[in-house]
């Protein structure tokens, strides 16, 4: 009799070792023991982003608001390159949401089919333009909530839309941003979520309208995924990833 609760515990205690161990291996690659970087190490950091690139621009192409929106949608799990081989052609045919809605979905889906997830993304560009035109009037409305109860829309892309069109110092944790924070120990995170609302706690009032930038071309060009440049890299003395290459 008293031995089956003892099973029991046993049973649950492997399953959370279990759980543990798997959370541990999903976890991204950080600095050694969650470092906290100075304030003045991060003013730094940003001073030098800004001195190398005073007036960062995201690469997504785009004609307005709108089509800003319906890019950033379509660069879900796809490459902004990628995006913009498949948008001129059909920005050219509907920049606005009324044009769009025209189109119609079968002839979006055919613009975009180089695009991973064509279909859906065909359907929520079109299910959007229809909530814009049906609720605000065919206007991007300059709102986080709103934003993200367009189809499609995350908080990611409400970020992007909020920062580049409206120039809010929002910061969208894309998975560059994402790897950055935790390799260099800037802002770790087990979530975007995570690492965006540390960015937002750290990065200093003066550059944050433009961090998500420069910290989104650190990570494509500099500290790249697999074989981080660290020679290269601006802020390689700052930066606590015990693997990077220089010191
Ligand atoms: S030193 Fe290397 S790992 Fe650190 S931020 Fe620079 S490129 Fe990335």
């Amino acid at each position: 009799m008293a031995k089956k609760p003892a099973r029991k515990a046993s049973a649950k205690t492997s399953k959370r070792t279990k759980r543990k161990r798997a959370k541990v291996k999903s976890a991204p690659k950080r600095a050694a023991a969650d470092p906290q970087w100075m304030p003045a190490q991060i003013e730094e950091a940003f001073r030098r982003f800004k001195a190398a690139n005073p007036e960062p621009k995201g690469e997504l192409q785009h004609i307005n608001p709108f089509t800003l929106l319906v890019a950033v949608v379509l660069s879900a799990q796809a490459t902004d390159a990628g995006v913009n081989k498949a948008t001129p052609a059909l920005f050219a045919l509907a920049d606005t949401p009324e044009k769009m809605v025209a189109l119609g979905e079968d002839r979006v889906r055919e613009l975009i089919k180089t695009i991973g997830l064509f279909r859906t993304k065909a359907k929520n560009v079109i299910g959007l333009s229809r909530k814009l035109i049906a609720e605000h009037g065919g206007q991007v409305p300059p709102s986080r909530e709103t934003l993200e109860e367009l189809p499609g829309v995350g908080r990611k892309t409400a970020n992007v839309v909020l920062n580049i069109a409206f120039g809010e110092p929002t910061i969208a944790v894309d998975t560059h941003i994402f790897r950055v924070g935790n390799r260099t120990g800037m802002a770790t995170g087990k979530t975007p979520f995570d690492v965006e609302t540390k960015l937002d706690q750290v990065v200093p009032a003066a550059y944050k309208r433009h961090a998500h930038h420069w910290l989104i071309l650190h990570g494509r060009y500099t500290c790249v995924a697999r074989k981080p440049l660290c020679e290269k890299c601006i802020i390689s003395d700052l930066c606590q990833w015990p693997g990077k290459t220089v010191t």
